[in-house]
C-alpha cells in the first residue's frame, strides 16, 4: 500500500516537494488558496495592468496523481492534520512549508484566496496608483526598493520617496552593491531617506489614493497621495502555537533539525520561511531546502534511512530588480565568496520575466499572456 505524504502549503518549497514525490506516494497538498504566487512577479502586477495575472499559478496541472484541498490546517499531529472545515487527513509523512505573511500588494490579501480576486485586487490598486502623483514607500528592503523600481518603470514622471529607519540600505550586501544601488536611485529620481522614519502611519488607507501629509521624526514634511507599507513579515505558524507538535521559537519559526525533521518527529519535515534556520527567508533557500525533504521522505518510503542533511547558506545571494532595465545583486564568487552582480546579469536572471517562465514550467504554463517573447528565468539563480 503506497504512503501518504500532506504537504500544508503549496508555495516555493511545498509545490517542489509535492511534485517531486507525486509518483512515489499519495501525495496531498493542503493550501487556502487555488494557485500558487509567485510574489516576486506582485510588485510589477501592481505597476503594470498586463501583469495583473502573472504571479498565479493553478495549482490544478501540478500533480498527476495527488490531489489538492483548499484549506487551512489548523492543527497538527505526527499522523495527520486537522483542516479549518473540521475534517482530519491522515497522514505516514508531514511536510509544513506555510511561508510567511506580507503585507498587501507583496503578498495577496489573506480574503483573496482566488486567483482571480487576488489579480482583481491589484488591478484595483493599479487605478489608484496611476490617480496619484507622489508615492511614499515605507521600507528600504528589497521588497520597498523593488516597488519603487516598478512604478518608476510604469511611470516615468510620478514623485517617488522611500523611507527606513536603518542608516544602511541592504546591509547584507557588498559595500560595491550599496554604492551601485544608490548611484541607480538617482539615476532613477527616488528619493531614498535613511535613518528616518514616520513616528505615526499615514492616517490614509495604504495602497489607496487619498492625498496626505506626514512629519518624519527628523520634523520634515512629506505629502504625497498613497503609500505603500513593505515592511513587517511573520511565519504563518498560528496553527502549531498550541505546541501539541513541537515549542516554537521566539521568533515563531519551527525548530529543525539538519536532515529538516522537526525536533522530535522523524516524520515531520519543516521548511522555508518558517524553519528556524539560518538560511535568509527567500524563495531560493526555501527551494534548495527542497531537495534534503524530498531524498529524505523518498528513503524512507524505500524502507531505508533518511541521510540528507541540509547545509546553510554561507553567502547572501540576491538580486533587486527596479523595473525591467535597472538593479542590483550579489551572487556566490567562484572561491564561494560574494560578488557583485552587474546589471545585465540582474535583467537577464530576474528582471525580464521575475521568474515567471521557471514556475510556467512547473505548473505546466504553456502561455504566459502580457509577457512578451524576451521572457526568460535565465539560468535558475533563484536568487532575490
Ligand atoms: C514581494 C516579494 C518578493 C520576493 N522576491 C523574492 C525573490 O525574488 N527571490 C527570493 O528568493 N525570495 C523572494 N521573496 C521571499 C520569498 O517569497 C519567500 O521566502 C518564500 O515565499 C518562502 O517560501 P515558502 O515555500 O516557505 O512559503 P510560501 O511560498 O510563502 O508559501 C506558503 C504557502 O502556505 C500556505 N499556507 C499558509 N498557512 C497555511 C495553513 N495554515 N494551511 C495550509 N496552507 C497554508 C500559503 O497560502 C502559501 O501558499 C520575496 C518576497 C516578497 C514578499
Amino acid at each position: 500500500m503506497s504512503s501518504t505524504v500532506v504537504i500544508v502549503g503549496g508555495g516555493y518549497a511545498g509545490t517542489m516537494v509535492a511534485k517531486a514525490l507525486d509518483d512515489r506516494a499519495d501525495v496531498i497538498l493542503v493550501d487556502p488558496r487555488d494557485a500558487f504566487v509567485n510574489v516576486s512577479g506582485s510588485l510589477r502586477a501592481t505597476a503594470r495592468l498586463d501583469w495583473a495575472d502573472q504571479p498565479f499559478f493553478d495549482y490544478g496541472p501540478l500533480l498527476t496523481r495527488g490531489r489538492v484541498i483548499r484549506d487551512s490546517v489548523v492543527a497538527v499531529q505526527p499522523g495527520g492534520v486537522t483542516l479549518a472545515d473540521g475534517c482530519r487527513v491522515d497522514a505516514d509523512h508531514i511536510v509544513l512549508a506555510t511561508g510567511s505573511s506580507h503585507s498587501y500588494p507583496a503578498r495577496p490579501r489573506t480574503t483573496a484566496t482566488s486567483a482571480a480576486a487576488a489579480a482583481d485586487d491589484l488591478r484595483a490598486t493599479n487605478e489608484q496608483l496611476s490617480r496619484a502623483d507622489r508615492v511614499l514607500v515605507l521600507g528600504a528592503g528589497p521588497v520597498g526598493l523593488e516597488l519603487a523600481g516598478e512604478i518608476r518603470d510604469a511611470w516615468p514622471g510620478k514623485r517617488i520617496t522611500i523611507l527606513d529607519p536603518s542608516p544602511e540600505i541592504l546591509p547584507a550586501c557588498l559595500p560595491e552593491v550599496r554604492d551601485e544601488l544608490r548611484r541607480q536611485l538617482e539615476e532613477l529620481d527616488i528619493d531614498l531617506r535613511l535613518a528616518t522614519s514616520l513616528a505615526d502611519l499615514p492616517h490614509a488607507a495604504a495602497a489607496t489614493a487619498s492625498t496626505f501629509t506626514v512629519t518624519t521624526t527628523d520634523g520634515e514634511e512629506i505629502t504625497a497621495d498613497i503609500w505603500f507599507r513593505t515592511f513587517g513579515s511573520r511565519p504563518h505558524t498560528a496553527y502549531l502555537a498550541d505546541g501539541a507538535l513541537v515549542r516554537l521559537t521566539e521568533r515563531q519559526t519551527v525548530p529543525v533539525d539538519e536532515h529538516l525533521n522537526v525536533i522530535g518527529h522523524p516524520t515531520v519535515y519543516a521548511l522555508g520561511d518558517i524553519a528556524d534556520l539560518a538560511d535568509p527567508k527567500m524563495a531560493t533557500q526555501a527551494m534548495t531546502q527542497a531537495p534534503t525533504v524530498i531524498e529524505n521522505i523518498a528513503a524512507r518510503l524505500r524502507g531505508e534511512q533518511p541521510v540528507a542533511v541540509h547545509e546553510p547558506a554561507t553567502t547572501h545571494r540576491i538580486l533587486v530588480p527596479l523595473g525591467t532595465r535597472y538593479g542590483v545583486g550579489q551572487l556566490t564568487s567562484p572561491d564561494g565568496g560574494a560578488i557583485a552582480a552587474p546589471v545585465d546579469v540582474v535583467v537577464a536572471r530576474k528582471g525580464t520575466d521575475l521568474f515567471t517562465a521557471r514556475f510556467a514550467e512547473r505548473f505546466g504554463r504553456t502561455a504566459t499572456a502580457g509577457i512578451d517573447s524576451t521572457g526568460t528565468a535565465g539560468d535558475g539563480e533563484g536568487s532575490g
